[in-house]
């Protein structure tokens, strides 16, 4: 959030200060740790370095300690404690391959980087650069090396405005979101325009870049991308506007600054002066400006002492850059295999779902067809209505659950009349249509909850749930009067046919099923016997010969 949206992340840390004494002992150091930072950002050095210290020598959590460490080393430079920054810098370097922590060797990495820059040793400073982008942890991204890369290699005066690494860079930190790094190598080009005499460009890149500095609200860019506007204005003959951005630059500068962009401007003010023939003004600017200048050349003299003195042990230190970059190379080497893993077991897990996809597939079509196979088993072929097993199963089941609701019921058996002789005819086709006629019109007077079966050739039964006799002999004789006005188209004219229907309920034969279909098929006999196409209904008188006939129900 603070490299991203740093007034946001202000505003969160004001809104934690406020919720502070809520927070665990390990809580507020943090809270310091990005109090410190803050400082640092808005050019409070002093207080920025005293609480990186704090952090270090009391908070006693190592993975706070090693980035407070990292931090703490910039801001030694730009306090201009040479001495010791060279002193931290050898021994964090010589704790490098013992620190595991991705993150902390990341800030160890990149802060080196920085610092050896800072004291002109391009070569190293690139080096680490490199060994930070071979090792970015999860969380971070290119954007901070490549920046770093690309400012060593402009310090090393091995940059031109065209080579690709400060693009690369801009691009990475755009992708990242960190608002920070991308403006810093913006501002490196925008000085490379200065001194190529280009003051146009830079200009031009100058209000382009505005907002995202303005946004990211880092002291040291709103100060020297106001430096160098005034720089470029004065390259570009425009005294007046150069005089008015070097005094907004000196305006925002902090009051004890005596940094490199301080001095640059007040020579840029020294410059116009003098062209202007403004012979007080401009010398007061030239003694601001060549105070400072002496103070920036023993500040270099400086630096290169203190670095003198640590530079034996950044000798030994470079020759182990070279085993830390093996070490480095195994790091990332592990990363890809844990990688790996990850995806071998997604792999695995992608199998399984699979295999288990396929198994509960695979049973739900066995399931289905057991289903089908069981319906088809308890079907008629040639009626599709229920087949003798099944009618007779079925209405067993459904006899005893009217029984025990005290419901009635009734039986019809049904038998088409002298169909042998329309099969001798016309044909046994002609028969098997007749036989679907009869089922379609039967089905069409019954009732949903009806049984319906195909006893065998053309003999049917119906079970007539909650139904009294009288209703009963409708249904069968609406049926029969149905099958006897339909008539069957054969070739060159029409066939009629009729049924003979035997009716039995459940008041006068009971519930018992084959009590029923027996009283039914006596009364069916009877009226084959007295006529035929004609409904009989059981309880009547039934003959010793009907009742013998009727036998065939018991076996
Ligand atoms: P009745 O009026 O006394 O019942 O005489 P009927 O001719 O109908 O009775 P019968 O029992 O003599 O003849 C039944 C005929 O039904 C005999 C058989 O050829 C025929 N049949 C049985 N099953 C089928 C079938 O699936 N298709 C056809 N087309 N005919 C069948
Ligand atoms: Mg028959
Ligand atoms: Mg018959």
């Amino acid at each position: 959030m603070r490299l991203k949206d740093h007034s946001r992340f202000v505003q969160m840390l004001e809104q934690i200060h406020q919720e502070s004494s809520s927070l665990s002992e390990s809580e507020q150091w943090h809270l310091r740790y990005l109090d410190a930072w803050e400082a640092q950002s808005d050019g409070n050095y002093a207080q920025s370095e005293l609480q990186f210290r704090q952090v270090i020598d009391h908070s006693g959590d190592p993975e706070l300690i090693g980035k407070a460490s990292a931090r703490l080393l910039k801001i030694l430079s730009l306090n201009r404690h040479y001495d010791e920054a060279f002193v931290l810098a050898n021994h964090l370097a010589s704790t490098l391959p013992q620190v595991k922590d991705a993150q902390v060797r990341f800030d160890l990495l990149t802060e080196l980087s920085e610092m050896l820059d800072f004291a002109d040793q391009t070569d190293l400073a690139l080096q680490y650069a490199r060994m930070a982008e071979d090792a970015i942890p999860p969380g971070e991204t290119s954007c901070f090396p490549l920046m770093l890369q690309a400012a060593a290699l402009y310090n090393g005066k091995r940059l031109t405005s065209a080579s690709p690494e400060p693009r690369q860079a801009i691009d990475a930190c755009t992708t990242a979101g960190d608002l920070v790094s991308a403006n810093a190598i913006w501002l490196v080009l925008g000085s490379m325009y200065i001194d190529g005499n280009q003051p146009l460009k830079a200009l031009d890149l100058l209000d382009q870049i505005g907002p995202s500095i303005r946004t990211a609200g880092y002291y040291p860019h709103l100060l020297s991308s106001q430096v160098e506007r005034a720089q470029a204005y004065l390259k570009s003959g425009n005294d007046d506007e150069a005089k008015k951005a070097a005094l907004a630059a000196l305006a925002i500068s902090h009051p004890d600054d005596t940094g490199d962009w301080v001095m640059t401007d007040y020579q840029v003010l020294y410059q116009i002066e003098k062209k202007q023939r403004h012979d007080a003004a401009a010398l007061a600017y030239h003694e601001r400006f060549s105070t400072l200048e002496k103070n920036h050349l023993d500040d270099v003299h400086a630096r290169a002492l203190a670095y003198d003195m640590a530079e034996q042990h950044l000798l030994v230190q470079k020759m182990q850059t070279e085993g830390l970059s093996k070490q480095n190379s195994i790091l990332k080497l592990q990363q890809a295999l844990t990688g790996k893993a990850v995806e071998t077991s997604r792999l695995y897990i992608a199998l399984l779902l699979l295999m288990l996809v396929s198994v509960v597939f695979w049973l739900f079509r066995l399931k289905r067809s057991q289903l089908r196979f069981k319906e088809l088993s308890s079907l008629d072929g040639l009626t599709g209505i229920f087949n003798y097993q099944h009618f007779i199963s079925e209405a067993s089941r459904t006899l005893q659950i009217l029984e025990k609701r005290r419901s009635t019921a009734c039986v019809i058996a049904i038998d088409l009349d002298h169909f042998k002789q329309i099969n001798d005819t016309y044909g046994h086709a002609l028969g098997d249509t007749v036989l679907k006629r009869t089922v379609a019109i039967c089905r069409h007077q019954l009732r949903p909850d009806d049984l319906f079966g195909r006893l065998g050739g053309e003999e049917f039964c119906v079970l007539l749930s909650g139904c009294h006799r009288n209703q009963g002999m409708a249904i069968a004789d609406c049926i029969r009067k149905a099958l006897a006005a339909t008539l069957v188209d054969v070739e060159g004219g029409v066939v009629s046919f009729s049924a003979s229907f035997g009716l039995a309920c459940t008041d006068t034969s009971g519930y018992e099923l084959q009590r029923l279909c027996k009283d039914a098929d006596a009364a069916l006999y009877k009226a084959k016997r007295t006529g035929r196409n004609q409904v009989v209904a059981s309880g009547e008188h039934i003959d010793q010969v009907q009742a013998q006939h009727a036998e065939k129900w018991a076996s």
